[in-house]
């Protein structure tokens, strides 16, 4: 990078995330300077932050730091620059405005991290836990907003690495840096990612259409797999391929069967471990070519391109990959994490209503997992423009990626994820996965579960929001004696004793490993089937 910055690097993030020291590494590493807008406030105004407030009230200092950080963020610079906002200075919408012109990073902090590094300080907003975790959940939305690289702070120290791996992003597009104990990768979400494809507008005349994005920290041969459907929309768009590997479309193709085929056709292509298996299509392709990654030759990068919705929030992101068993879904996989995943949103474009349907259901059990302003912008109903449809997309994403983060191998807290999953699973499996797709099943699973959390109002509130995606908010097909039943396969179960259920009594509190009895469950089924 160095002097090659024509943009500010901006960092935001909550106070206790840990801004200006990340700046001034950050600036380190690129040869750049490092700027602090709180130093530079107190500088100009000759007076502490603390002092500041005590004396001229918060509505002072917002006005001083606006001030001055409209004018660092709009002054023409000689050279690279790396400018530590305030945790508040995103408060502004001019500011946010001013923001577009710059490459901005989020450095991400938990509030229980943030409080125990801010509290009993000098800081004017850390003195009250329960108005500090609210002021983090409005920020929260601000970050969200303005961020073009969402980063933990834990992982500050991987910034070159992570700019390295934004070169070259279009606009419009956020890059999350997933972390992972096998080694952290980035996710592009947003639109343009893939090439315009032969025979538009944009391909212009010439015999090569334009490729798509690909990471520049991603380097080997890419052989693609994807299903028939998608292979045709998107095979050409992707750019360069040693090999595709074509399966039918449909999660019967998630089968050791389909895996065998799928390992027979790279082996006759000639993949090795120096190449990179990337897939291209939904879930079910994400889930078996990675389980072909994770075991061809002992397992091979890959490298995630998911196109449908349940994908693009949840599929691709978090390294489970596998096949289901005739009896239960899933059964047989591994943990591989992705090299990197690029999540066009215009592909969404292409899916079929009842696709985007079930996808929806997973925006639903993630934005409820979520809390907060996720929360908020689903409930408020789903005519989002395409901007706000992105932004829903990587929030759902980043809640994904912050809990597989603090347990990647579902130990504990990734259960939550599994929120509606019990019953969805069981209804799938006794339902010979064809009379409902996942995202369908997991709609009626997340009813069953609000009603085991004894959530009756936020029942009723998400099956009017199910419903009016013509979700299933019903199911006259299934046997709940059945379902019942199968829930005690899932892979969750640990021991006898019953099957832990993830419930939740309000948006952002799941509550993993609640053994429910099987009374009430049969009940909740039940209450599915009438
Ligand atoms: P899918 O992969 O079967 O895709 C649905 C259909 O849409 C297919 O027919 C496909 O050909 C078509 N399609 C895909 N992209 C398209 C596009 N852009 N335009 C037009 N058509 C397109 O289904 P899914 O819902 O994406 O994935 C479901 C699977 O994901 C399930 O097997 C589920 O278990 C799995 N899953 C895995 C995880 C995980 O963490 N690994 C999480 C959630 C779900
Ligand atoms: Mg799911």
């Amino acid at each position: 990078m160095g002097s090659t910055l024509t943009q500010s690097l901006v960092l935001v993030g909550f106070m206790g995330s840990g801004k200006s020291t990340a700046a001034r590494s950050a600036a380190g590493a690129l040869r750049a300077t490092a700027v602090d807008l709180d130093r530079e406030v107190e500088a100009r105004l000759g007076r502490s932050i603390p002092d500041i407030f005590a004396t001229d009230g918060e509505a002072a200092f917002r006005e001083a730091e606006e001030r001055i950080a409209l004018e660092l963020l709009g002054r023409s610079q000689a050279g690279a620059r790396v400018l530590a906002l305030g945790g508040g200075t995103v408060g502004s919408p001019r500011v946010r405005e001013a923001l577009r012109e710059h490459l901005v990073v989020w450095l991400d902090v938990d509030v229980q991290t943030a409080w125990e590094r801010c509290a009993g300080g000098s800081r004017p907003l850390a003195r009250d836990r329960g108005s500090f975790a609210r002021l983090h959940a409005e920020r929260d939305a601000l970050y969200a907003e303005v961020a073009d690289i969402v980063i933990d702070h834990t992982r500050a120290g991987a910034m070159p690495e992570a700019l390295a791996a934004h070169r070259g992003v279009p606009r419009g597009v956020r890059m999350l840096w997933a972390c992972s104990a096998s080694g952290d990768y980035p996710a592009y979400i947003g639109p343009g990612l893939l090439g315009p494809g032969q025979g538009s507008a944009a391909a212009g005349k010439g015999p090569q259409a334009p490729a798509g994005f690909w990471p520049a920290t991603v380097s080997g041969r890419r052989f693609v797999v994807c299903d028939q459907t998608v292979g045709r929309l998107y095979g050409e768009r992707l750019g360069p391929a040693q090999a595709t590997v074509t399966i039918p479309p449909g999660e019967r193709s998630k089968s050791i069967a389909q895996a065998e085929a799928v390992w027979m056709e790279l082996a006759k292509a000639g993949m090795t471990r120096a190449d990179v298996l990337v897939a291209l299509g939904g879930g079910v392709v994400g889930d078996l070519a990675g389980f072909c990654a994770a075991t061809y030759q002992r397992g091979v990068p890959l490298v995630q391109v998911p196109t449908t919705l349940v994908a693009q929030v949840d599929s691709a992101y978090g390294g489970k990959t596998g096949v289901d068993l005739p009896h239960a879904k899933n059964y047989v996989g591994a943990f591989h994490q992705p090299r990197a995943v690029i999540a066009d949103t215009d592909a969404l474009a292409t899916l079929p209503p009842a696709e985007l349907a079930a996808g929806y259901a997973e925006v639903v059990k993630t934005a409820l997992i979520a809390g907060g302003w996720l929360w908020e912008l689903v409930r408020g109903g789903a005519d989002w423009d395409s901007a706000g449809f992105d932004r829903v997309i990587a929030g759902c994403a980043h809640t994904k990626l912050r809990i597989v983060a603090s347990d990647e191998r579902d130990a504990g807290l990734r259960q939550v994820l599994n929120l509606g999953h019990t019953v969805g699973h069981a209804i799938e499996s006794t339902t010979g996965y064809a009379a409902y797709r996942h995202g369908e099943a997991v709609a009626l699973g997340l009813l069953a579960a609000l009603r085991l959390s004894g959530a009756d109002r936020l029942r009723a509130e998400v099956a009017e929001l199910l419903q009016a995606r013509r979700l299933p908010t019903r199911a006259a097909a299934i046997d709940p004696r059945a379902v019942v039943e199968a829930t005690g396969h899932d892979k969750k179960r640990v021991g006898r004793g019953g099957v832990p259920f993830v419930l939740l009594s309000e948006p952002g509190r799941p509550q993993p490993g609640c053994i429910v009895p099987e009374r009430e469950l049969a009940a909740a089924v039940r209450e599915l089937a009438a």
